[in-house]
């Protein structure tokens, strides 16, 4: 019997729990992913993220054909394409692995009735999490919306072991790849073919075997001093494996594996809390999609309802200086220029030109999660809202207001301003001092052709809360 297997943010053949359900009730197991217009064809799709996808799809299929199958490519709607093609290949079943995301669960579940209709079976688990939206529950059976507790439940839970690899399947026969070749398989295009441009390296490279090394040199090199790194962008000191965890091209059971064994391996408390600091991180990742499935109206805006209808300026010239990093605070523009540059920015930098366009600028932060999502190559609509409506304080953070003093930050985060430095070269020869409160002598900056703050961060702060104040009085 062929059974079909459809990728989407599970882009390997290691380790995914979906592919080794399909193998094990089949020999014959073929892969298949759909490029969907109705996701390439939105404004927000950015360049690095396609790049990214596009290599890793490159690599899957030659994983594909070392296992002896293959991987067919569609550029369709998925709705109408996977029924299609599972029918012409009079497919068995068609297996795929669950997602949180509002519009994956509704395509999913056109395509569920579809292939039913034509009497093709229809399996699915769940992968990309360790422990599905069912599985974590408070209490009184409701999904957390605090994430301490959340984290208490979730890490208690016994963790399961990576699947094997797709090893020997077997492929189409010569009239099984007509039918596919008619059924509308393409060959996979590159990221140029499809319009996206980007030439910049990426912080890791695309496919299986980048990710699991990536995976290794920071277990080895980085993992143990977690801690103490994590916060500084001048320093390498976090996984960048972000980008293979929203496509899945390495698997969360492989990932948690490497922790449990670095914790066995440790040395000292100091490195056993580092890594227990990093399961943290890869808990937040969990919450977020837990967040997402059962409140998709997170999706849309702000969560607290005392933040959906905030009194904010939008004003258009202050986005165009924060999206291109000319805001006059240097660690801001550091940060953008770092995202605009490479598609991937620091998680502490994330969280201060968010605060800062939408504490600073007063600016409806769903303008910087769009523009995150323009420029990301790691963009996971889960993780990206979990960190707006965190930054907004428009989410599920138990603390009603939280400001951050761009200064502060730089002095604390970027001390001696090397991170500045790097992403603000017309800064490079100003003093550290300057650099990190931010107030470069006016002569000096425009010297260097840098802008001059573009607001006043204490006056717009107590602007912020007089707001934020006001709102409350309304309920
Ligand atoms: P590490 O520190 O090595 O963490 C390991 C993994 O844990 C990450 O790869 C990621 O999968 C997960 N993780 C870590 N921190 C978080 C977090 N706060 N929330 C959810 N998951 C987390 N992360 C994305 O993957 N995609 C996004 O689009 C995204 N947008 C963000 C927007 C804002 C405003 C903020 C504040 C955070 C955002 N994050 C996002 C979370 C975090 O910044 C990145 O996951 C992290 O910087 C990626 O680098 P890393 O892989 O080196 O992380």
């Amino acid at each position: 019997d062929l059974i079909l297997f459809w990728h989407r943010r599970d882009l390997r053949i290691s380790d995914n729990i979906g592919l080794a359900a399909a193998r094990k009730r089949s020999q014959k197991v073929v892969g298949v992913f759909c490029l969907d217009p109705n996701i390439l064809e939105r404004d927000d799709v950015a360049p690095a993220r396609m790049v990214y996808m596009i290599g890793s799809l490159q690599s899957l299929k030659e994983r594909y054909q070392q296992a002896g199958s293959q991987l067919l490519i569609l550029h369709d709607n998925p709705t109408q394409a996977i029924p299609a093609l599972a029918a012409a290949l009079n497919a068995k079943a068609v297996f795929w692995n669950w997602d949180v995301e509002p519009y994956s669960k509704e395509r999913d579940r056109i395509v569920t009735e579809t292939l039913k209709t034509k009497g093709i079976e229809v399996q699915n688990n769940w992968d990309q999490l360790l422990h599905s939206p069912e599985d974590i529950f408070t209490g009184s059976n409701k999904p957390y919306t605090v994430y301490t507790p959340f984290w208490r439940n979730w890490s208690s839970k016994p963790k399961t072991e990576p699947v094997e690899e797709l090893k020997d399947a077997e492929n189409l026969t010569p009239a099984e790849q007509e039918a596919a070749h008619q059924s509308g398989v393409v060959e996979l295009p590159t990221a140029k073919d499809l319009g996206f441009v980007w030439d910049n390296e990426l912080v890791t490279q695309p496919g299986e075997a980048a990710a699991q090394e990536k995976l290794e040199e920071f277990c080895d090199s980085h993992l143990g001093e977690y801690k103490e790194q994590r916060n500084f962008p001048a320093v390498h000191g976090t996984s960048q494996l972000s980008a293979a965890l929203k496509f899945g091209v390495i698997g969360i059971r492989t990932v948690w594996k490497a922790t449990e064994t670095a914790l066995e391996n440790s040395r000292s408390d100091e490195e056993q809390s580092s890594i227990r600091g990093w399961q943290q991180e890869l808990a937040w990742r969990e919450f977020y999609q837990h967040a997402m499935y059962w409140f998709p109206e997170l999706a849309e805006g702000a969560f607290r309802e005392l933040l959906q209808n905030f009194p904010y300026e939008n004003n258009e010239e202050d986005f165009q200086a924060w999206c291109e990093g000319r805001t006059g605070y240097p660690i801001v523009d550091a940060a953008m220029r770092q995202m605009n540059e490479i598609g991937w920015m620091h998680n502490r930098c994330r969280m201060i030109v968010a605060n800062f366009l939408t504490k600073d600028l007063l600016i409806d932060p769903r303008k910087g999660e769009k523009y995150f999502m323009q420029k990301l190559y790691d963009w996971d609509l889960s993780a990206n809202n979990g960190g707006w409506q965190w930054s907004a304080s428009s989410g599920m953070d138990p603390k009603p207001v939280r400001i951050f003093n761009p200064a502060t930050q730089a002095q604390k985060f970027d001390p001696d301003g090397d991170y500045i430095r790097e992403w603000v070269p017309e800064l490079r020869s100003v003093d550290t001092e300057y650099l990190v409160t931010g107030k470069i002598p006016a002569l000096e900056s425009e010297a260097v052709g840098y802008p001059a703050p573009i607001v006043d961060h204490n006056k717009r702060q107590r602007q912020y809360k007089e707001r934020y104040q006001q709102q409350k009085e309304q309920f």
